[in-house]
């Protein structure tokens, strides 16, 4: 299991072979119905199916990926 830099043991956030890939997603595309009071949303970054309060399109895993490009081309738009 990877150790990351502040020691903390996790488990790797996304499946790391093609295969695990391709099982993640057959599963996710299975019919499954979100908690009561969330709606059902497909991300628009990673192409999962993921349950959400709040209106949004991308996945809680997708939302760092994002912010950081929203953060790059602002600087860019910057001039910097
Ligand atoms: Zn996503």
């Amino acid at each position: 299991m990877p150790v990351s830099a502040d020691g903390i043991l996790r488990e790797p956030l996304v499946a790391k072979t093609r295969e695990e890939e391709a099982a993640a997603l057959a599963v996710n595309r299975q019919p499954w119905d979100p908690l009561p009071g969330m709606r059902k949303i497909l991300c628009v970054e990673c192409d999962y199916y993921f349950a959400a309060r709040s209106a949004t399109d991308t996945c809680p895993e997708c939302v760092p990926k994002v912010q950081r490009r929203h953060a790059r081309a602002e600087r860019a738009s910057m001039g910097w």
